[in-house]
């Protein structure tokens, strides 16, 4: 891709923007924005393919946020990407505003809506097996959160992929160690993470969601492994990089103050 925009200052402006974004709205979920900035910003500076000006290209990447609550900083990606005017963010949860507080597929860019959670991979399934069926060379992509691992429909697509060799597949774990009402290990432990991928016939690996290159190399080398779906474990801090929400359970739900959104943009470089 031509004009790539570097990485790093990528994911310094979305940052920016999500947190103004959640200053204005008084809206919530900025710990697990800020938990996958940094993979978003791989994503949309670097890896997908997806042209703005040609958004219905049958042959573009696919993306998929699964963890539709969060879906402020992808938003942020979008309009960085010029899917549309940057301005525009600051209408984020207003009365007429197409860009709504759960992922709407209304936004030029958003291949569909999400917000119930243990959908998006159960989608992205559908649309790798679409892609393999029409021998297009694109690849779908969908992040997904940890706590959304508990739900059931999620390990019907992690079964059924394998099985029709999905290597056109990569699910991307958000694992921030925290779900809406505590830690994941206190609610419903994953763990062993990767191994039960692995049982399951995935391609998984393990990284840490913060780290740029590691993020780039991974995403650019998929698939790892011929007729396996990739699953990226991407180890991660939610609130990543405001050290006030860093691991901290209530930015689930709790918006920053003015005070706290001067200390937060400073924090992050925006
Ligand atoms: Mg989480």
């Amino acid at each position: 891709m031509s004009n790539t925009p570097d990485v790093a200052e990528f994911a310094r402006r979305i940052r920016g923007h999500t947190l103004r974004m959640v200053h204005a709205a008084n809206a919530s979920h900025i710990g697990g924005c800020l938990s996958m900035a940094d993979i978003l910003a791989v994503l949309y500076a670097r890896i997908l393919k997806n042209d703005p000006a040609r958004p219905t290209d049958p042959d573009r990447d696919r993306f998929i946020l699964s963890k539709g609550h969060a879906t402020a900083i992808l938003y942020a990606a979008l309009a960085e990407r010029g899917f549309f005017p940057v301005a525009e963010l600051a209408t984020y949860c207003k009365d007429g505003s197409k860009l709504t507080g759960h992922i709407s597929h209304g936004v030029p860019g958003v291949e569909v809506s999400t917000g119930s959670l243990g959908h998006g991979l159960p989608i992205a399934v559908g649309m790798a097996m679409a892609s393999k069926a029409d021998r297009r060379a694109n690849r779908i992509f969908c992040v997904m959160s940890d706590g959304e691992c508990d739900e059931g429909s999620n390990w019907e697509a992690i079964l059924f992929a394998p099985h029709h060799k999905l290597d056109n597949l990569v699910a991307v774990v958000d694992f921030n160690k925290l779900q809406s009402f505590g830690r994941v290990s206190e609610v419903l432990a994953l763990e062993p993470f990767a191994d039960k991928w692995r049982a399951f016939g995935w391609h998984a690996v393990e990284i840490d969601g913060h780290d740029l290159e590691r993020l780039a190399t991974t995403f650019e080398s998929v698939p790892q492994a011929r007729g396996k779906p990739t699953v990226v474990i991407a180890h991660t801090i939610k609130g990543r990089g405001v050290s006030f929400m860093e691991d901290r359970l209530e930015w689930h739900y709790k918006s920053p103050n003015a005070a706290q959104l001067a200390q937060a943009l400073a924090e992050v470089g925006a």
